[in-house]
């Protein structure tokens, strides 16, 4: 079901205006307005759901093949040199548009994007710790 009231839905329907890029039966690819790099695109499900939790298992592996085809076409078009996919779910996790999405962010060796982590070490008792929990034998 279309909610009214998201920003995704009414780029799908056409009543916002978006430069669509790519579509099939379930999904629909379309330029960021604010790219990351030249090329960053969003690719959705027609149907909405909010987030990675509540996607659908049908929806979640049309939109990444989506991914995999529009990622195929940006190397093969834009040249890029890599390709980064990215999904945030939740406020925590940068998600600002609840409807759900991939970005495609063709990646270029010259561009200004940085990791938004500084790779370092970790505590290895710690990571076994949430390994531990992660496996459900935590008591
Ligand atoms: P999020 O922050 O939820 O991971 O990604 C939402 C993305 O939607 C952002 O990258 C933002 O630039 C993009 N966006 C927000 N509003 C619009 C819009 O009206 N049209 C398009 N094409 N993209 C939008
Ligand atoms: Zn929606």
């Amino acid at each position: 079901m279309a909610d009214p009231d998201c920003l995704f839905c009414s780029i799908v329907a056409g009543t916002i205006p978006s430069e669509t890029i790519d579509s099939d039966a379930r999904t629909v690819a379309f330029m960021d307005i604010n790219p990351a790099t030249p090329g960053h695109a969003l690719v959705v499900p027609r149907e909405h759901s909010a987030d990675l939790m509540e996607i659908g298992a049908e929806d979640l592996t049309a939109t990444i093949l989506a991914a995999q085809r529009l990622s195929r076409h940006m190397k093969d078009v834009l040249e890029a040199d890599g390709i980064n996919l990215i999904n945030s779910c939740g406020a925590a996790a940068w998600q600002t548009v609840f409807h759900f999405h991939i970005h495609v962010v063709p990646r270029y060796e010259d561009d200004p994007l940085k990791l938004p982590w500084v790779p370092a070490p970790g505590d290895p008792e710690e990571i076994a710790r949430i390994a531990t929990r992660l496996r459900g034998e935590d008591g």
